[in-house]
């Protein structure tokens, strides 16, 4: 298994983790575009938003949910962004799920 974000979970990869429980770990990027810039992945191997199903649900809600945890945390009080790139053209360069958590500088619309 050549997954990147597979080997950070199993420990062989380092890291500068964040937060974890027995479903999710949260790192910090190991090249950020803004000043607090945060990954949380689900510790299973999933490829990316278009491979989840229904029996997922209660994962990404605990994955939306840490974001939120780990923003307050983190100071971000006054915003943030979450963003999920998925495939090729959403920019998806890691095929593992992750929320980029971003903040500590103000964000533009529309995203690159
Ligand atoms: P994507 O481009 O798939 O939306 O996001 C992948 C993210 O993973 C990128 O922001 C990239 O900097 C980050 N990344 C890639 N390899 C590593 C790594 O080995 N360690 C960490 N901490 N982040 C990584
Ligand atoms: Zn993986």
């Amino acid at each position: 298994m050549g997954c990147i974000f597979c080997k950070i979970v199993a420990g062989s990869l380092p890291a500068k983790k964040v937060r974890e429980d027995e479903l999710m770990l949260a790192f910090h990027d190991i090249a950020p575009k803004a000043p607090t810039h945060i990954l949380v992945i689900p510790k299973k191997h999933v490829g990316s938003l278009a491979e989840v199903t229904v029996s997922d649900e209660a994962l990404l809600g605990r994955l939306l949910g840490a974001a939120a945890e780990i923003a307050r945390e983190q100071g971000l009080g006054r915003g943030y962004r979450v963003v999920i790139s998925t495939g090729a053209e959403g920019g998806q360069t890691v095929d593992h799920l992750h929320l980029h958590l971003l903040g500590g500088r103000q964000m533009h619309w529309p995203p690159g």
